[in-house]
């Protein structure tokens, strides 16, 4: 590349991240860094009917959870701010005026009520070459009438006077030669009555006062392409233009359209990177991180909904992805979500992640679940013997409760199922025995040992070995799962085993 790689994200502050705003963001964040060029956050923020406070925060908060920190942005600074648009509001006046002098662009000082009748009169009306003469604007009006307008400081709009017949072209990166006839789009408002600009404007500005070199944005953009592109040519000329890139859409499991906010509701999964509350209606939408993804995971299952390195692999982690990432390898195609492979990449996640560092991602479910911790190490200990068994956080709640304290709800009905007086007897010596063991310090506790002990008092009884290690098994968790029943033994110890089995043969009847 000749020039530095400067990507930006450019999200409207207007609620939650969607899972595909974040993967624009890796997208655009892997291209940078692949190319040790920066990355941007820029917000957004010219349209303040849409302004949602708390949401630039909640993306500041989403880039940072994800590790995907921006070289610049609001809170990061740089040599390009301010980074939010409606600070930068004095800066797009002049380029505005600049199209109106060159015969791009134009004055419409239609009002409200003009616009609304019109629409009714036309149907799926666009203000555009079909009806502008019929509006009241600086193409319509003499320029007498244009001057007394301004001078009496008529409310008005900057328009942009998309061309007669021309075929506006560029070539995006995933989807190659792009056209379209201008004749389609409609004169879109540049800067509004409030002096604010349009996105349409704002993003062409920025992008070159940024120095951008590659845009990288939703499909949802592509209508919009034509506008940015004829700004470009106008403006600033379209060899100074960013290379675009429009990413594919992440669709619903069934296929059919953009995964949206209600698809997760409908179906039960996070659309959300993290929680999000709307402070208006307060309605809430959970997000992947208080699901229990690992960051690490959300980002590897976002790079593969579009991405892969054109072999089977697909855990990756982001240093390996940013070596490995290129654009020529996104498909043009939409990646249908999957919830349970979400779920999949997160346990594989698990697995790779030191116990040392999960203990303070797990903990906080545990101290909800009110299950109290005494022992750090134990707690290290604890999630390394169940880690195989959880797709997502929470799940370590179920999966390891009883090791910190005796189970409740037992499934006694799976034992008493089978239960004779030869178990029963079975049991309560082998409860007594680990009460007697316990207090023998030589008594070798270890898994191993525990488990020859279990047998040799099993040998020569006339029960079958597995039936007391299922039945063992339901005494010391609570139910048909776990790990290793004498690992848990050796983690909860023999005074506690014993009086786990002494609580359940208490509950058990041999008639
Ligand atoms: N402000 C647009 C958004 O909300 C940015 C689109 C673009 O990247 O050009 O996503």
């Amino acid at each position: 590349m000749d020039s530095k790689v400067r990507v930006r994200f450019a999200p409207s502050p207007t609620g939650g991240l969607h899972i595909g705003g974040v993967r624009t963001v890796l997208f655009n964040y892997l291209f940078a860094k692949h190319h040790q060029g920066d990355f941007i956050l820029r917000i957004e923020d010219t349209d303040q009917s849409r302004f949602v406070p708390g949401a630039e925060q909640y993306i500041l908060d989403t880039l940072n959870w994800c590790g995907l920190t921006p070289n610049e942005s609001p809170a990061h600074g740089g040599a390009y701010g301010p980074y939010r648009q409606s600070e930068r509001k004095a800066i797009y006046q002049d380029y505005a005026k600049k199209l109106i002098q060159e015969g791009h662009a134009y004055y419409a000082f239609d009002t409200a009520q003009a616009l609304e009748e019109k629409r009714k009169e036309i149907p799926n009306f666009q203000y555009s070459r079909a009806h502008r003469m019929e509006m009241k604007n600086s193409i319509s009006l003499s320029e007498k009438e244009v001057a007394e307008l301004l001078d009496q400081q008529i409310p008005y709009v900057i328009r942009i006077k998309i061309p007669d017949a021309e075929q506006v072209q560029f070539v995006d990166m995933i989807r190659g030669e792009v056209s379209f006839d201008a004749s389609t789009v409609d004169d879109k408002v540049l800067l509004k009555a409030d002096g604010m600009p349009t996105y349409h404007l704002a993003v062409v500005v920025d992008d070159y006062l940024m120095k951008i070199t590659h845009a990288f944005r939703g499909e949802e953009w592509l209508p919009s392409a034509p506008v940015h592109i004829l700004l470009w040519k106008y403006l600033f000329g379209l060899d100074k233009m960013p290379q675009w890139a429009h990413l594919p859409l992440i669709l619903k499991p069934e296929g059919n359209g953009k995964l949206s906010k209600r698809d997760g509701e409908r179906l039960g999964f996070p659309v959300f990177a993290m929680d999000w509350q709307d402070p208006k209606t307060q309605e809430k939408t959970i997000g992947f991180r208080e699901r229990g993804f690992l960051p690490e995971a959300f980002v590897n299952l976002l790079a593969m909904m579009g991405w892969n390195n054109g072999t089977e692999q697909e855990i990756f982690t982001l240093d390996a992805l940013i070596t490995q990432f290129s654009i020529d390898r996104v498909h043009k195609a939409g990646a249908k979500f999957d919830y349970e492979k979400a779920k999949w990449f997160n346990q594989q996640w698990i697995q790779k992640t030191d116990n040392e560092l999960l203990a303070p991602l797990v903990k906080p479910y545990l101290d909800a679940a009110n299950i109290e911790v005494h022992e750090w190490a134990y707690l290290v200990k604890v999630i390394g013997a169940v880690k195989e068994r959880c797709h997502l956080l929470p799940d370590f709640v179920s999966q390891s409760a009883f090791y910190f304290k005796a189970p409740e709800g037992i499934d006694t009905a799976s034992i008493q199922s089978k239960w004779n007086s030869d178990k029963q007897d079975f049991f309560t010596a082998l409860s007594n025995e680990y009460e007697k063991f316990a207090q023998v310090a030589e008594f070798p506790k270890d898994t191993l040992n525990l488990e020859n002990h279990f047998k040799q008092l099993a040998t020569d009884r006339p029960i079958k070995l597995g039936e007391l290690l299922l039945a063992f098994r339901i005494m010391l968790v609570g139910g048909k799962f776990g790990p290793g029943v004498f690992d848990i033994v050796e983690a909860i110890e023999l005074k506690d085993a014993a009086q786990r089995i002494r609580t359940c043969l208490s509950l058990l009847s041999t008639n």
